[in-house]
Formats: C-alpha cells, structure tokens, sequence
C-alpha cells in the first residue's frame, strides 16, 4: 500500500518524533509543506530524565509560542552538592553555576513534558505520524527520494530529514557506519531511575572517585531518583552495547569498594528495568546532508550530555532547517544555508563538552584534587563566575534568522 503523499506542496518525511522531529514538522507545515513523521516507537516517549533549553533555543521555544508551557513546566532544581566518600559536602552550588544561565534563560524540564509538548503543538490534522514503523530502504534518485518502510509500505518524498539520535538509521543509510563520525569522549554511563529512600528535593548530589562518578537527581518531591554512574574507559564498548548482562558486570566492577551511596546505588543498577547504557560521545560529520536527503539534532551533531546542549542544538537545527526550506525551492541551496549558519553554533557548544567531563568526572587522582580544590574555594559558587559566563555566551551565540515573512495560512 503507498503511503498517502498527494498534496501538491513539497512532501517531507521526517524519521524521529522527539525534540527535533516534531519542531521541523511545526515549522515545515507552517511554511505550507506537506509532512509526514515516522517514529518507531509506538509512541512520543514521555519519561525521562531532565534536559535544558538555553539562550537561543529559548528565542526559537518564544516564536513557537511554547515558552510560557515551558516556563511553568521548570523543574526548579535549587542545588548541587558535590560530596566526599562520607557524604559530607565538599561544596553547594547553585545549578546555574554550571549552567551559565541566570533565572529566564535556562529552562529545565522533563525530556517527556518537552517532546509530549511538541507533540501537542504538532497535533493539526494535518501533519501525519507514523508510529510502530522506520525507514528501511531509501533510494533518492536526485528528483526525489523513494522510502520503503519496515511495514512494507512505500512513499515517494521531496526530502527527508534524519532526525533519529545519536545513532540515527537514516545517518546509516545516506552516509554509512556510525563509528567513524562518533567522537568518543572516554566515558561510559548508566542511567536508571531508584527509590528516594533518603528524601531528597530539588536538588543533584554528586559523588567523584578518580576516573568514575555516582549521583542522584531528585526532581521536586518526586519518589524515584534519577541515577547515574558513570565511568572512564580509554576504549569504547561498541561491542558490548547490545548485551546489557555484560554492562551491569563491567559497571558493578568498576564501582566495587565505593564509598558514598554507590553500594546501593550499584545494587539498583542491578535490579533496574530502565537501565540505559550508552558512551559519551558526539557526532562530528563533514556534511549534514547529501542530495535530498538532510540530518537534524543529535543525528548530525550531539553534543554529548556533558554539553547540556542537545535539546538546544535539536530546537536551534529544526527552526533554521525549516527556515531555509521555505526560503529556497532548491534543498541543496537550503541545506547549504541551514549547515552554514547553524555549524558555527554547533561546533561552539560542542567544545562545552570538554569542560564539563572534567568538573563530573575527573579521570587521575590529581584531577581530582584539583576539581575538589576549585569547588571548595568556591571557583563555581555562582553564575557570574567565568566558567558561567562563557557558557552563557556561546548558548546565546546564534542569532536567529527572521522567516516570519515565508509564513503561511495553515489549519492548526
Ligand atoms: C543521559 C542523557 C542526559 C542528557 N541530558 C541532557 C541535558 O541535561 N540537557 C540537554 O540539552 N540535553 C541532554 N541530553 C541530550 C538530549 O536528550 C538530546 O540531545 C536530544 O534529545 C536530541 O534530540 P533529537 O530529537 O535530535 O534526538 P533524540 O531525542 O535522540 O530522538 C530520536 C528519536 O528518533 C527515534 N528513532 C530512533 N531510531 C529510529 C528509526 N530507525 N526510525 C524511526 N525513529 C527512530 C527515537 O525513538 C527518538 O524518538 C541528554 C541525553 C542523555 C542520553
């Protein structure tokens, strides 16, 4: 059965309904293009852990109309606290120490309440969702690209968007392997969630051995934990990503002897149903798209986690991709434009990433010392430090192109 593309503007297939996804589709529809989004799972996923959206994400989440949802969905995390093997306090900071962003520039919220927001936003009639099903052959012809779904289905599209993460299957097909653009930061991670045994509120606490860190991130009141341990490893896993038996090994290894929560927090690890293990890696690609075929947010350019980024970076991509469609009939002129105004920015914030892996996790004995000295003198007690500062200048370093001219009347 063909999938139903008849309208007469141009017909986008976007592959990922998260963050980047669902704002390309808002804002293609909005410049008069006919959009279809493919998601293979069977729904936006709403659970998560919290993300940020900073400096000229939050201009792009204001032309959006989304920024007042945004706002009153802050989660208003009030400190970090940075403790020893005991648990005593090394240092309190306030969050947007790290951050570099004082109060109405730095929104964090649930990964689930942004991406069900932008679901929301997309719910018009007229952009189409398929979930339950990927791409899985794509053949571009240079005048259009022909899909064949994992469903058996078929479509013919004016472009399609690779907007599918960090280990994107659109990426795959277009421009091969994953390993050679993924720049490996030295650091692997568990994510799980864990009861609040303890009552914390609003609030992170992080534990740092040489080379390996444990935390918990207690958003408001809430029962479970976010729980993270993270740890150093020169060599990527890549081949242990599939075997989650062996991640919970390597992990406990690692952490044996800790001091801290981290017995327990390794037990929960153990037990976890929603452990996530991944590296801590980036994309670096010379080229963001190839004939018809383009790639947005994490797929092109993670910045890591360490950034705090991604989601800014995915809002940033999607407004300015779009933007440039509409503005120029010919995608290669517009991927052109889209990856020269936006690569500056990307490669700006992914440069963050460096700094903030040696502030979570040092990797010697004397890293740590150095980080422990810093924290306890105060280097990071509050957000006008030099350390914020800098971070708040490349988060607002983009400013964004005005497309309001390209607009059209469209239902929803
Ligand atoms: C542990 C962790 C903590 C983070 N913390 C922060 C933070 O504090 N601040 C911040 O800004 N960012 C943070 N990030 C990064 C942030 O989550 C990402 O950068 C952001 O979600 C990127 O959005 P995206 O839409 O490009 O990709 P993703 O959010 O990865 O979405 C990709 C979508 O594509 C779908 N998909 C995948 N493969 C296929 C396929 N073959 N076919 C169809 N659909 C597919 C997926 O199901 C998903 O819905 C964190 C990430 C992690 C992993």
């Amino acid at each position: 059965m063909a999938v139903d593309s008849s309208s007469t503007s141009k017909r986008v297939l976007i592959s990922g309904a998260s963050i980047a996804g669902p704002s390309l589709a808002y804002w293609l529809h909005r410049y008069g293009f006919d959009v279809t989004v493919v998601e293979r799972s069977d729904a936006v996923r709403s659970g998560g852990y919290p993300i940020d959206v900073r400096g000229t994400a939050l201009d792009v989440a204001e032309r959006m109309g989304l920024l007042a949802k945004l706002q009153a969905a802050h989660i208003d995390t009030r400190k970090l606290t940075f403790v020893d093997a005991n648990g005593a306090p090394i240092a309190v900071i306030p969050p947007e120490a790290l951050s570099g962003d004082a109060s109405g520039r730095n929104i964090e919220l649930p990964r689930g309440a942004l991406t069900t927001l932008l679901y929301e936003l997309t719910q018009n009639g007229a952009i189409r969702y398929r979930f339950n099903d990927s791409i899985d052959t794509l053949e571009d012809d240079g005048a259009s690209v022909s899909v064949r779904f994992k469903s058996g289905e078929r479509g013919r599209f004016d472009i399609v968007v690779g907007a599918d993460g960090l280990h994107s299957r659109t990426r795959a097909l277009v421009f091969g392997p994953e390993q050679p653009f993924n720049r490996y930061l030295g650091r692997c991670f568990n994510l799980f969630s864990s009861p609040n045994g303890a009552g914390f509120s609003h609030e992170a606490i992080i534990y740092s051995e040489a080379g390996h860190a444990a935390g918990v991130y207690a958003v408001g009141d809430s029962d479970r934990l976010h729980a993270f341990l993270i740890f150093a490893a020169d060599e990527p896993p890549f081949l242990s990503h599939l075997d989650i038996d062996q991640q919970r090994k390597r992990t406990s290894e690692v952490f044996a002897g800790g001091g801290w929560e981290v017995p327990r927090l390794v037990e929960a690890m153990q037990r976890a149903d929603d452990l996530y293990f991944d590296t801590v890696s980036q994309i670096h690609m010379p080229r963001w798209s190839s004939g018809r075929v383009v790639l947005v947010g994490d797929a092109a350019y993670a910045p890591s986690f360490l950034s705090g980024q991604g989601t800014s970076l995915a809002l940033v991509g999607a407004y300015v991709l779009a933007g440039e469609l509409a503005a120029h009939p010919d995608p290669k002129a517009a991927f052109a434009l889209y990856e020269q105004i936006v690569r500056p920015f990307v490669e700006a914030n992914q440069e963050l990433a460096i700094g903030g892996g040696g502030l979570l996790l040092p990797r010697t004995p004397e890293e740590l010392d150095r980080r422990n000295k810093a924290l306890a003198a105060g280097d990071f007690a509050a957000d006008s430090g030099e350390y914020a500062a800098k971070r708040r200048q490349i988060h607002n370093s983009l400013k964004l192109p005005d497309y309001r001219h390209l607009l059209r009347e469209v239902s929803g």
